[in-house]
């Protein structure tokens, strides 16, 4: 196994030589911003993308980062490394302070830190044909998950369901019955030809594979609906499919052990898998 190579507020090290304090304001709250991204062909895929949400998340939480030097200690780093496959994982806390919850005085230097390592098994590559299994769980989380914040539990809750049913997803459903999102995926539902997905607000991560999907489909003609899809109509969709940022596009047959649609990927489904894979097979020749 190579050495994961890490960006530690500037410094270069090997990611387990990194030190943090148990004062680490992410530590002791979850308090701090992340984003992971892809790398093909040893470039970054949706970077612009991904870095507006961090400066975005960074900004509803008054964490105050300089995203564009951190930009370009991450794409230093990942010349360092060498890695053509990859995941990137950023993260920005908003660094060491005395223990308190109201926040630290301006100044106090946030924590960031940047890693790339080696990703050419994808958990999911094995589900892109047949379809993955997913449960349904409550969304359990807070009211802000528009903001990509490092504190995860009611995500890592949902996934652990998941993985103890045998599947590859938990469904997160509102109170309203609405399917919101996957634990660390975006939904989408097709019917008669449309897909559906919920719309954005502040429930929901603003997925940047989501955002690239629905302008795939929007340029392959498919319509779009942006409406919630509700647990209670699973039995009357055709196709069920997630998106992310490690998924890519996912298709899922199985909910709570029930097949969806025909019980096999669907052809909206497949059409949008194989649109985002010229995406990416655009960057690696670009
Ligand atoms: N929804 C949640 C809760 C997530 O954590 C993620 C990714 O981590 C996504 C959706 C997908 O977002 P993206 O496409 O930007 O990876």
């Amino acid at each position: 196994m190579s050495v994961t190579l890490a960006d530690w507020n500037g410094e270069v090290m090997p990611l387990e030589d990194v030190k943090v304090s148990v004062l680490d304001r992410g530590f002791l709250f979850g308090d701090g911003i992340y984003e992971a991204l892809r790398v093909y062909g040893g470039k970054p895929f949706l970077l612009r993308e991904h870095m507006d949400r961090l400066k975005r998340s960074l900004k509803e939480v008054s964490i105050d980062a300089d995203v564009d030097a951190f930009e370009k200690r991450t794409l230093n780093l990942l010349a360092k490394s060498g890695i053509k496959e990859g995941l990137i994982y950023q993260q920005v806390t908003r660094g060491v302070y005395p223990r308190v919850h109201k926040y630290p005085p301006k100044g106090t230097k946030p924590n960031e830190l940047v890693w790339v390592k080696e990703f050419t098994e994808t958990p999911f590559a094995e589900f892109r044909e047949s379809g993955a299994a997913v449960v349904t769980v409550p969304d359990l989380r807070w009211k802000r998950c528009d903001i990509k914040s490092i504190n995860l539990l009611g995500n890592c809750m949902a996934a652990e369901a998941a993985a103890q049913a045998g599947c590859q997803e938990a469904l997160l459903i509102a109170e309203d019955g609405s399917i919101v999102e996957g634990s660390h995926t975006s939904a989408f539902g097709v019917k008669d030809g449309r897909v559906w997905t919920m719309p954005l607000g502040p429930n929901i991560l603003p997925g940047i594979t989501r955002a690239l999907v629905l302008k795939l489909a929007n340029r392959a003609n498919i319509e779009v609906i942006e409406r919630s899809l509700l647990k209670s109509e699973l039995g009357q969709i055709d196709e069920l499919f997630l998106t992310g940022t490690t998924s890519e596009v996912l298709p899922v047959t199985k909910v709570d052990g029930h097949g969806v649609g025909t019980g096999k990927a669907g052809p909206v489904t497949l059409r949008l898998v194989a649109e985002y894979q010229k995406e990416i097979d655009e960057l690696v020749r670009s």
